[in-house]
């Protein structure tokens, strides 16, 4: 794959914002937990601050998946989040996900206009909570004006979806556990239990490992970090010295949105590049 400016490969700074939702969906007693619940506020009162800090220190923008609930919780936070210039894309409401076509088109509408209210712009990308997608999903994006999915494992992408054989414009920029920082930093004793903690320093060493051997192959990361995990300072502090790593290493570091739009235009829908100089 060929990037913009001679880059080596696509980097998608992108952060999941669960915040309360991590911790109301994942065990039904923490509705009447109160501290459980503010770990899940830890993100938009200290992680959030402190990465839109790094961001805008080292002069790049991110991609925020939003549950509509946080948004409307936090208005605040996704607000600044989009007048910064970073891009806000869809995660749920309440961080599910529906099984049939028509109760997941009307969450869609639902969550969609609370961010469009919030920051002025619909997503124009998705993924699916705890990676739940079905099989109508494609052709719900495809109605509903998506241009890409951050779900599929099977492939480092990116690379275009298939609809009943036809190629259809809506690009994976597919994640997985190795660029996930809850796979690091994440730990809880409350059922269901998380404890594998690793330095910040051990995390990034192994993304930058990841790096070097995508950017051999010309392929795209997409991260999948929780601002109420990675926000902790040793961590932001060790996202820094990765960041400058990729710098040095030839990555282009862009929205999900503008990797998107770029490789639409490359794969034979170049309408997609509007509004986006490469
Ligand atoms: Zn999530």
């Amino acid at each position: 794959m060929k990037w913009p400016h001679g880059k080596r490969l696509a980097l998608c700074l992108s952060f999941d914002i669960d915040a309360e939702t991590l911790w109301l969906t994942r065990n039904p007693v923490n509705v009447h937990h109160p501290v459980h619940l503010s770990r899940g506020r830890y993100s938009v009162k200290q992680g959030i601050p402190r990465i839109l800090r790094l961001l805008e220190s080292e002069g790049v923008k991110a991609t925020f998946f939003t549950p509509a609930w946080t948004a409307e919780h936090h208005p605040d936070v996704i607000r600044t989040i989009a007048e910064l210039g970073h891009e806000v894309s869809y995660h749920g409401y309440l961080h599910e996900v529906c099984d049939t076509y028509e109760k997941e088109n009307a969450l869609m509408e639902k969550a969609e206009n609370i961010l469009r209210e919030i920051t002025g712009r619909r997503p124009m990308g998705n993924r699916g909570p705890d990676g739940y997608v079905y099989d109508f999903h494609l052709q719900l994006w495809l109605d509903r004006g998506y241009i890409y999915s951050s779900n599929w494992r099977d492939n480092d992408g990116p690379f275009l979806h298939k609809l009943n054989g036809k190629t259809i414009p809506i690009v994976e920029l597919p994640k997985d556990g190795i660029v996930d920082d809850t796979s690091y930093d994440m730990y809880t004793l409350q059922h269901p239990e998380h404890y594998f903690l690793r330095s910040g320093r051990e995390m990034v060493g192994i993304w930058m490992d990841e790096l070097d051997g995508l950017a051999e192959e010309g392929r795209m990361m997409n991260f999948v970090m929780h601002p109420q995990f990675i926000g902790h300072p040793q961590y932001v502090r060790a996202l820094r010295e990765f960041i400058r790593y990729a710098k040095d290493h030839g990555a282009w570091i862009a929205t999900d949105e503008q990797v998107a739009r770029y490789y639409l235009s490359q794969n034979g829908f170049p309408e997609y590049a509007k509004g986006e100089s490469f």
